[in-house]
């Protein structure tokens, strides 16, 4: 009998954390190896949040705080949904975890029984289909491809609901497309939840922040307040302060949930860090400049990667409208040979190929659930991407 509850055996570790960490050993056992597995901006934490952080070390808030966050910040993250987002949500209906990993493991945790099925659009976060899996959970992937703009179609969302759907997970900016739901992809996603009462939505707004071009980011309870009774909005510092280290994620929801969620982190993490929690506070209540500096530098970037990408032979990048990634299709070079005579059969065969040939380490689209496609983190210095990205040309110009 294994030692292992069957509930691990079900999962795996997190694949692109797992790439992220093999691009660093590669890199320090002196390989010339650019990783663009990063799931976090390269930009750091601004000052003044940092020194909201010295400063609660100062005044010793080192201290236990409520399971849910200390009020400063609850009410901090009321403020930010009233005034972003145009949701009202009392103190008492948001949630505060370590990340909002955590806050996603809270919800699953304390609604999910076995055999209940969440509708999981992909491509999509790799951790949400495990996560519903050690809850006992039932992923339910649908496809939503490039030539929908990666965005869930109403039309397969009721063909995917079924009498044991909990949850429906939206991701808008998308982890890995970059696509962003306009507010009438969310018009018509919510009018088939009206009529399908049983099922709640997850909506995971992280990359908030990360849009460009105009793109405008909105969000379901938002655009459907009749939903809001059986809706979280789940978001967090991570992506668009840089504080991922910090691990601040929140919620919003019915007071009912946000309670169920709060028995759940009581037994677990109790709470996130307090001094965490304080830089939070200044993140949410501080100047947003640094977010339209940061954005000018990662909408150049998204533009060179890609212009260059569309130019390697084989391959084809729409463009993101958000986050940190491309997500270009690798369906041309399927079939071809390296120089070395071996097929490229998969997406993963040809990075296995870009690591081997050019030393450039990206993810595989089949993690996510969408193949034959990858992604690719441009939260990396310009000139460094430049050079990932003419490697990469080089190496599909090898393929025959
Ligand atoms: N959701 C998405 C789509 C992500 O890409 C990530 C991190 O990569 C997270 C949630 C988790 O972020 P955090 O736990 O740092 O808030």
């Amino acid at each position: 009998m294994s030692f292992l509850s069957p509930r691990l055996l079900r999962i795996k570790s997190s694949p692109t954390i797992a790439a992220a960490t093999r691009a660093s050993e590669l890199k320090a056992a002196g390989r010339d190896v650019i990783g663009l597995a990063n799931g976090e901006p390269d930009f750091n934490t601004p000052e003044h949040i940092k020194n909201a952080a010295i400063e609660a070390l100062r005044k010793d808030e080192t201290k236990y705080t409520p399971v849910n966050g200390i009020v400063a910040l609850r009410r901090a993250v009321c403020e930010k949904f009233k005034r972003e987002n145009n949701i009202e949500y009392k103190v008492d209906q948001i949630a505060v975890g370590c990340g909002s990993k955590q806050i996603f493991y809270n919800a699953f945790a304390a609604t999910l029984a076995p055999g209940d099925e969440v509708i999981v659009p992909a491509p999509y976060w790799v951790s949400y289909p495990d996560m519903v899996l050690l809850c006992d959970g039932v992923p339910v992937l649908v496809d939503c491809p490039a030539a929908n703009g990666f965005r869930l179609q109403p039309e397969a969302l009721e063909r995917a609901i079924t009498p044991k759907t909990r949850w429906l997970i939206i991701n808008s900016p998308n982890n890995p497309s970059g696509a962003v739901y306009t507010r009438a992809d969310l018009r018509a996603i919510a009018d088939v939840l009206l009529r399908h009462r049983h099922v709640w939505v997850i909506t995971d707004d992280i990359y908030e922040h990360l849009v460009y071009n105009g793109a405008k980011f909105v969000t379901m309870a938002e655009v459907e307040p009749r939903l809001s009774e059986r809706t979280l909005t789940v978001n967090g510092v991570s992506k668009g302060y840089c504080m991922t280290g910090w691990r601040v994620g929140f919620a919003g929801g019915p007071r009912s949930l946000i309670d169920a969620m709060t028995i759940v982190q009581s037994q677990t993490s109790t709470h996130t860090s307090t001094i965490s929690q304080w830089a939070s506070v200044a993140a949410l209540e501080g100047s947003m400049d640094f977010v339209r500096q940061n954005n000018n530098i990662l909408q150049e970037r998204r533009d060179l990667v890609v212009s260059m990408l569309n130019q390697a032979n084989g391959l084809h990048c729409a463009k993101p409208e958000g986050t940190f990634y491309a997500y270009p299709s690798c369906s041309g070079v399927i079939g071809r040979h390296t120089p070395e005579g071996k097929e490229i059969n998969a997406d993963q065969d040809f990075l296995d190929y870009l690591l081997e040939s050019e030393g450039v380490m990206a993810v595989a689209g089949t993690v996510f659930g969408l193949a034959p496609h990858f992604r690719i983190s441009y939260a990396i210095s310009t000139d460094v991407l430049e050079d990932a990205c003419r490697r990469i040309q080089r190496a599909c110009g090898m393929l025959s």
